[in-house]
């Protein structure tokens, strides 16, 4: 037939959520999940975002297109967001931005714009280990995908050393992608004194400085120490890219929401950019889904609804660091020898327990808790009515 040549691929996410659906064990818990979950382990709309659907609703939007780059009232909002209202480039008018098929999308445009445009390397760097979609993404989009050293294993830190070195080793002009904050999968973020020394030898080098902004505002519970590290590269002069979700901050997951923009020179090179963007964008999908960007332009363009919007994103930060802080304490509490710092130390949705692949596989077996071989695990899969026997299952895998 004409596929026979079409062998089935493995699928895409290691069938965690499969086996979690199919274990009947009323205890079971689900921490491969990239999605946050309240305390009673269910999705959560925010309630900012519910009043913004009312508003959209009563007020009677139409369905008519965006333009290409989207919701210009979203876009807007977006960068300001993300670079802070007092930023010089943003004022200057030298900030060309694109709504986007949420993050994901945001770093695919990005990337096929590097691969078109980019005068210099282009080969991108990308930690190690980092979100698993991005090494497929770039490569899609024609860029030659290496690592730099992140995460030290026996240490269950930064690899600050590392992560220079390679940052140095790598050609003049390489691009450099950062996790703007809440590191995915190991929850370690650079402090604000390795970032300086990044920041600096990323200039130094000629690098060009790509940011995931998967998570501002709901690692810390604070949209600008989030965004602080990005900002800073802007404040020292570099002309960055940013990929924004508003997946995770705003809980629009399925909406899709996002955005990618480039810090330009001048406002008549972002015209020449803004314009090329369209051309590249329009024959991939013509033009964004509206609903979700209203919905957040609903949100960040009234003071009321913005306000509402950060207590929420602060109310999911803090669960979540509660929720830390209670793993590690009933860890300790059942008299676990080991060190679990780094539990309460990282930050974002997940933790990297340091757990072993086979540890990892005891605590699916046993004690049907499914997270990934990594031994990464999603704080957000955890509440107060799971958080102790979760801590006895690790517990148990780890001292037997
Ligand atoms: N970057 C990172 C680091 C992520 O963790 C995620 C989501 N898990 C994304 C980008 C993209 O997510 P989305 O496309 O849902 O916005």
């Amino acid at each position: 037939s004409t596929w026979s040549n079409v062998v089935e691929g493995p699928p895409a996410i290691l069938g965690i959520t499969e086996a979690f659906k199919a274990d009947k064990n009323p205890k079971k818990v689900n921490v491969g999940v990239g999605a946050y979950r309240d305390d009673s382990g269910k999705p959560y709309v925010l309630p900012s975002v519910r009043a913004a659907e009312k508003n959209i609703f009563a007020r009677g939007a139409d369905k008519e297109y965006a333009g290409i780059t989207g919701v210009p009232a979203f876009t807007k909002a977006a960068a300001t967001l993300a670079y802070g209202p007092e930023s010089a480039p943003l004022k200057d008018g030298r900030v060309c931005i694109t709504q986007s098929i949420s993050g994901t999308g945001a770093l695919r445009i990005g990337g096929e714009f590097f691969s078109k445009f980019y005068p210099g390397e282009k080969t991108i760097y990308i930690p190690a280990p980092s979100w698993p979609n991005h090494k497929v993404l770039f490569t899609n989009a024609g860029l030659n995908v290496k690592e730099y050293r992140y995460y030290d294993k026996t240490g269950i830190k930064l690899d600050a050393a590392g992560m220079l070195e390679d940052i140095k080793n790598a050609p003049q002009g390489s691009i450099i992608l950062l996790h703007a904050c809440a590191h995915n999968p190991t929850g370690i973020d650079p402090t604000a004194q390795q970032w300086d020394d990044i920041s600096k030898l990323v200039k130094e080098k000629g690098h060009f400085a790509f940011f995931d902004m998967a998570y501002q505002g709901f690692a810390s519970g604070d949209i600008n120490k989030d965004a602080a590290a990005m900002r800073k590269f802007v404040a020292e002069g570099h002309n960055v890219a940013v990929a924004q979700s508003f997946a995770k901050n705003m809980g629009l997951y399925g909406e899709r929401v996002g955005a990618f923009s480039l810090i330009t020179d001048s406002p008549a090179e972002k015209k020449a950019l803004d314009s090329q963007l369209k051309i590249l964008i329009r024959p991939m999908y013509s033009n964004p889904p509206i609903n979700g960007a209203l919905i957040a332009s609903e949100i960040l363009n009234s003071s009321e609804l913005t306000n509402q919007w950060l207590g929420e994103v602060k109310g999911m930060a803090d669960r979540i660091i509660v929720m830390r802080d209670s793993l590690k304490g009933n860890l300790e509490k059942l008299g676990s020898q080991r060190d679990w710092s780094h539990i309460t130390s990282q930050i974002g949705m997940f933790t990297y327990t340091g757990l072993t692949p086979e540890q990892v596989g005891r605590l699916a077996q046993e004690f049907s808790i499914y997270g990934t071989k990594d031994g990464r695990m999603s704080v957000s899969g955890f509440n107060s009515g799971n958080v102790e026997y979760v801590a006895e299952a690790i517990h148990k895998v780890t001292s037997s």
